[in-house]
Protein backbone atom coordinates (compact mmCIF):
# COMPACT_ATOMS: atom_id res chain seq x y z
CA UNK A 1 0.00 0.00 0.00
CA UNK A 2 1.23 3.61 -0.35
CA UNK A 3 0.61 6.88 0.51
CA UNK A 4 0.55 10.32 -1.83
CA UNK A 5 2.49 12.55 -0.32
CA UNK A 6 3.78 16.12 -1.24
CA UNK A 7 6.09 17.12 0.45
CA UNK A 8 8.66 15.29 3.61
CA UNK A 9 10.34 18.59 5.65
CA UNK A 10 12.07 19.05 8.96
CA UNK A 11 11.12 21.82 10.96
CA UNK A 12 12.88 22.87 14.30
CA UNK A 13 9.46 24.11 16.15
CA UNK A 14 10.41 26.68 18.78
CA UNK A 15 8.43 27.19 21.72
CA UNK A 16 6.53 23.53 20.39
CA UNK A 17 7.36 20.30 20.83
CA UNK A 18 10.98 19.83 19.19
CA UNK A 19 12.65 19.55 16.08
CA UNK A 20 9.38 17.72 13.94
CA UNK A 21 9.32 15.73 10.30
CA UNK A 22 6.27 16.83 8.85
CA UNK A 23 5.29 14.82 6.26
CA UNK A 24 2.72 16.34 4.18
CA UNK A 25 0.12 14.18 2.54
CA UNK A 26 -1.94 14.98 -0.19
CA UNK A 27 -6.00 15.74 -0.88
CA UNK A 28 -8.13 17.29 1.31
CA UNK A 29 -12.36 17.17 1.39
CA UNK A 30 -12.35 20.98 2.64
CA UNK A 31 -11.74 23.82 0.20
CA UNK A 32 -10.73 26.71 2.87
CA UNK A 33 -10.36 30.07 1.09
CA UNK A 34 -7.15 30.98 3.17
CA UNK A 35 -5.32 27.30 2.93
CA UNK A 36 -1.68 27.68 2.82
CA UNK A 37 -0.96 24.66 1.28
CA UNK A 38 -3.34 24.85 -2.18
CA UNK A 39 -1.03 21.87 -3.80
CA UNK A 40 -1.94 19.27 -1.19
CA UNK A 41 -5.81 19.74 -1.91
CA UNK A 42 -6.73 17.62 -5.23
CA UNK A 43 -5.77 13.83 -4.77
CA UNK A 44 -3.45 13.46 -7.43
CA UNK A 45 -0.55 13.93 -8.74
CA UNK A 46 -0.24 17.38 -10.66
CA UNK A 47 2.22 18.72 -13.18
CA UNK A 48 2.87 22.30 -12.90
CA UNK A 49 5.97 24.58 -14.22
CA UNK A 50 8.95 24.91 -12.01
CA UNK A 51 11.29 28.69 -12.32
CA UNK A 52 14.68 28.37 -11.26
CA UNK A 53 16.35 31.93 -11.45
CA UNK A 54 20.39 31.94 -11.38
CA UNK A 55 21.15 35.63 -11.35
CA UNK A 56 18.73 37.38 -14.25
CA UNK A 57 18.45 34.27 -15.81
CA UNK A 58 15.08 32.22 -15.81
CA UNK A 59 15.11 28.17 -15.64
CA UNK A 60 11.34 26.89 -16.98
CA UNK A 61 10.85 23.00 -16.18
CA UNK A 62 7.96 20.87 -15.38
CA UNK A 63 7.99 19.25 -11.83
CA UNK A 64 5.71 16.97 -10.69
CA UNK A 65 3.88 17.98 -7.21
CA UNK A 66 2.94 14.74 -5.41
CA UNK A 67 4.38 11.06 -5.05
CA UNK A 68 3.45 7.67 -3.49
CA UNK A 69 5.34 6.21 -0.96
CA UNK A 70 5.09 2.90 0.94
CA UNK A 71 5.02 3.33 4.77
CA UNK A 72 8.79 1.91 5.07
CA UNK A 73 10.21 4.69 2.48
CA UNK A 74 8.52 7.08 4.50
CA UNK A 75 9.99 5.98 8.02
CA UNK A 76 13.40 5.47 6.23
CA UNK A 77 13.55 9.61 5.52
CA UNK A 78 12.19 10.17 9.16
CA UNK A 79 14.75 8.04 10.51
CA UNK A 80 17.64 10.19 9.05
CA UNK A 81 16.35 12.82 11.16
CA UNK A 82 16.06 10.73 14.50
CA UNK A 83 19.51 12.60 16.18
CA UNK A 84 17.32 15.75 16.14
CA UNK A 85 14.20 14.61 17.31
CA UNK A 86 15.69 12.56 19.74
CA UNK A 87 17.67 15.74 21.49
CA UNK A 88 14.93 18.11 20.97
CA UNK A 89 12.24 15.99 22.01
CA UNK A 90 10.37 16.31 18.65
CA UNK A 91 8.63 13.70 16.31
CA UNK A 92 6.73 12.87 13.25
CA UNK A 93 3.68 15.18 12.20
CA UNK A 94 1.23 13.95 9.55
CA UNK A 95 -0.39 17.12 7.73
CA UNK A 96 -1.54 18.32 5.03
CA UNK A 97 -4.52 18.08 2.86
CA UNK A 98 -5.80 16.10 5.26
CA UNK A 99 -3.97 12.99 6.17
CA UNK A 100 -6.88 11.03 7.57
CA UNK A 101 -8.07 11.00 3.57
CA UNK A 102 -5.23 7.90 3.29
CA UNK A 103 -6.31 5.90 6.87
CA UNK A 104 -4.47 2.63 5.47
CA UNK A 105 -1.34 4.20 4.74
CA UNK A 106 -1.73 6.60 8.03
CA UNK A 107 -2.60 4.10 10.04
CA UNK A 108 0.51 1.47 9.07
CA UNK A 109 3.08 3.90 8.63
CA UNK A 110 2.13 5.29 12.57
CA UNK A 111 1.82 2.12 14.07
CA UNK A 112 6.26 1.74 12.29
CA UNK A 113 7.06 4.84 14.06
CA UNK A 114 5.40 4.38 17.12
CA UNK A 115 7.24 0.92 17.76
CA UNK A 116 10.35 2.36 16.54
CA UNK A 117 9.72 5.52 19.98
CA UNK A 118 9.40 7.77 17.60
CA UNK A 119 6.53 10.80 19.20
CA UNK A 120 3.93 11.33 16.45
CA UNK A 121 1.49 13.71 15.61
CA UNK A 122 -1.71 14.26 12.99
CA UNK A 123 -2.74 17.78 11.82
CA UNK A 124 -6.06 17.68 10.93
CA UNK A 125 -9.12 19.23 9.98
CA UNK A 126 -11.34 16.89 11.79
CA UNK A 127 -13.57 15.97 9.00
CA UNK A 128 -12.86 11.94 8.83
CA UNK A 129 -15.32 9.11 9.76
CA UNK A 130 -15.55 8.53 13.30
CA UNK A 131 -13.75 5.09 12.28
CA UNK A 132 -10.64 6.63 10.28
CA UNK A 133 -10.38 8.83 13.56
CA UNK A 134 -10.94 6.21 16.47
CA UNK A 135 -8.00 3.50 13.93
CA UNK A 136 -5.50 6.32 14.28
CA UNK A 137 -5.90 7.01 18.47
CA UNK A 138 -3.73 3.72 19.63
CA UNK A 139 -0.96 4.97 17.47
CA UNK A 140 -1.05 8.82 17.91
CA UNK A 141 0.13 10.84 20.73
CA UNK A 142 -0.70 14.18 19.80
CA UNK A 143 -3.78 15.65 17.71
CA UNK A 144 -3.30 19.06 16.13
CA UNK A 145 -6.86 19.90 15.82
CA UNK A 146 -8.31 22.82 13.88
CA UNK A 147 -11.38 24.69 14.87
CA UNK A 148 -12.20 26.58 11.22
CA UNK A 149 -15.49 28.34 12.36
CA UNK A 150 -17.99 27.35 15.15
CA UNK A 151 -20.64 28.64 13.07
CA UNK A 152 -22.07 25.59 11.31
CA UNK A 153 -23.01 27.81 8.36
CA UNK A 154 -20.19 29.71 7.70
CA UNK A 155 -17.78 26.68 7.83
CA UNK A 156 -20.02 25.73 5.34
CA UNK A 157 -19.27 28.65 3.28
CA UNK A 158 -15.44 29.01 4.19
CA UNK A 159 -14.36 25.56 3.84
CA UNK A 160 -17.08 23.90 1.71
CA UNK A 161 -18.45 21.05 4.58
CA UNK A 162 -20.31 21.73 7.84
CA UNK A 163 -18.66 21.47 11.05
CA UNK A 164 -21.08 18.99 13.06
CA UNK A 165 -18.68 16.17 12.33
CA UNK A 166 -15.88 17.94 13.32
CA UNK A 167 -17.12 19.35 16.58
CA UNK A 168 -18.10 15.32 17.52
CA UNK A 169 -14.68 14.46 16.47
CA UNK A 170 -12.87 16.72 18.59
CA UNK A 171 -15.79 15.69 21.73
CA UNK A 172 -14.66 12.61 21.07
CA UNK A 173 -11.13 12.70 21.40
CA UNK A 174 -11.17 15.40 24.59
CA UNK A 175 -13.53 12.70 26.00
CA UNK A 176 -11.06 10.02 25.27
CA UNK A 177 -8.31 12.29 27.57
CA UNK A 178 -5.94 12.91 24.02
CA UNK A 179 -3.13 15.50 23.92
CA UNK A 180 -4.73 17.86 21.54
CA UNK A 181 -3.25 20.98 20.55
CA UNK A 182 -6.58 23.60 18.70
CA UNK A 183 -5.41 25.34 15.95
CA UNK A 184 -7.54 28.42 15.33
CA UNK A 185 -7.35 30.36 12.24
CA UNK A 186 -7.42 34.06 11.79
CA UNK A 187 -8.80 35.50 9.66
CA UNK A 188 -9.50 39.20 8.44
CA UNK A 189 -13.59 39.51 7.82
CA UNK A 190 -14.03 35.88 8.94
CA UNK A 191 -12.90 34.92 12.33
CA UNK A 192 -10.84 37.58 13.41
CA UNK A 193 -12.64 40.27 16.05
CA UNK A 194 -13.50 40.04 19.13
CA UNK A 195 -16.95 39.52 19.29
CA UNK A 196 -16.10 35.78 17.37
CA UNK A 197 -13.07 35.27 19.81
CA UNK A 198 -15.60 35.53 22.97
CA UNK A 199 -17.69 32.96 22.12
CA UNK A 200 -14.63 30.48 20.88
CA UNK A 201 -13.43 31.14 24.19
CA UNK A 202 -16.66 30.19 25.87
CA UNK A 203 -16.96 27.20 23.30
CA UNK A 204 -13.53 26.15 24.22
CA UNK A 205 -14.51 26.43 27.78
CA UNK A 206 -17.01 24.14 28.01
CA UNK A 207 -14.60 21.13 27.01
CA UNK A 208 -11.33 22.61 29.11
CA UNK A 209 -11.08 19.29 30.62
CA UNK A 210 -7.01 18.89 30.85
CA UNK A 211 -6.83 17.77 26.77
CA UNK A 212 -6.39 20.86 25.36
CA UNK A 213 -2.84 21.14 25.89
CA UNK A 214 -2.23 24.49 23.58
CA UNK A 215 -3.86 26.76 21.74
CA UNK A 216 -2.22 27.90 18.69
CA UNK A 217 -3.60 31.39 16.71
CA UNK A 218 -2.85 31.22 13.26
CA UNK A 219 -3.39 34.81 11.51
CA UNK A 220 -3.86 34.77 8.59
CA UNK A 221 -0.92 35.42 6.11
CA UNK A 222 -0.36 36.15 1.48
CA UNK A 223 2.64 33.10 1.78
CA UNK A 224 -0.03 31.14 -0.18
CA UNK A 225 -0.47 33.93 -2.92
CA UNK A 226 2.11 32.96 -4.98
CA UNK A 227 0.97 29.27 -5.21
CA UNK A 228 -2.54 29.57 -5.99
CA UNK A 229 -1.05 31.63 -9.46
CA UNK A 230 1.37 28.71 -9.89
CA UNK A 231 -1.25 26.14 -9.31
CA UNK A 232 -3.77 28.31 -11.32
CA UNK A 233 -6.31 28.66 -8.88
CA UNK A 234 -8.51 31.50 -7.71
CA UNK A 235 -6.84 32.91 -5.14
CA UNK A 236 -10.93 34.26 -2.55
CA UNK A 237 -8.54 36.30 -0.29
CA UNK A 238 -6.58 38.40 -2.71
CA UNK A 239 -8.27 41.56 -1.26
CA UNK A 240 -7.60 40.65 2.46
CA UNK A 241 -5.12 42.42 4.53
CA UNK A 242 -2.78 40.68 7.34
CA UNK A 243 -4.63 41.00 11.15
CA UNK A 244 -2.29 42.98 13.14
CA UNK A 245 -0.02 41.85 15.57
CA UNK A 246 -2.16 43.99 18.59
CA UNK A 247 -5.29 42.08 18.04
CA UNK A 248 -3.53 38.79 18.25
CA UNK A 249 -2.47 39.87 21.66
CA UNK A 250 -5.49 40.81 22.05
CA UNK A 251 -7.00 37.63 21.52
CA UNK A 252 -4.38 35.68 23.16
CA UNK A 253 -5.38 37.77 25.93
CA UNK A 254 -9.42 36.15 25.89
CA UNK A 255 -7.50 33.20 25.36
CA UNK A 256 -5.07 32.86 28.53
CA UNK A 257 -8.18 33.10 30.83
CA UNK A 258 -8.77 29.95 30.45
CA UNK A 259 -5.40 28.39 31.93
CA UNK A 260 -4.38 26.96 28.92
CA UNK A 261 -1.18 28.05 27.04
CA UNK A 262 -1.71 30.21 24.38
CA UNK A 263 0.71 30.46 21.37
CA UNK A 264 0.80 32.89 18.74
CA UNK A 265 1.24 31.61 15.23
CA UNK A 266 2.19 27.99 13.97
S1 LIG B 1 -8.23 21.75 5.75
FE1 LIG B 1 -6.14 22.53 5.61
S2 LIG B 1 -5.30 21.63 3.73
FE2 LIG B 1 -7.54 21.40 3.64
S3 LIG B 1 -8.22 23.16 2.47
FE3 LIG B 1 -8.35 23.69 4.66
S4 LIG B 1 -6.42 24.70 5.14
FE4 LIG B 1 -6.13 23.62 3.17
Amino acid sequence: MKGLVFNIKRFAIHDGPGIRVTVFMKGCPLDCWWCHNPEGKSAQVRNVERIDRVGDREFRSEEAVGRYYTPGEVVAMVERDRVFMEHSGGGVTFSGGEPLLQPDFLVETLAILKKNGIHTAIDTSGFAARETLVSVLPVTDLFLFDIKHIDNELHKQYTGVGNELIISNLDMLIEKGKDVILRIPVIPGVTAGMDYMQRLVRFIGKRNNGSLRRIDLLPYHKTGSSKYRRFGLPDRMAGASQVPDGHIDDYAGLFAQLGIRVKKGG
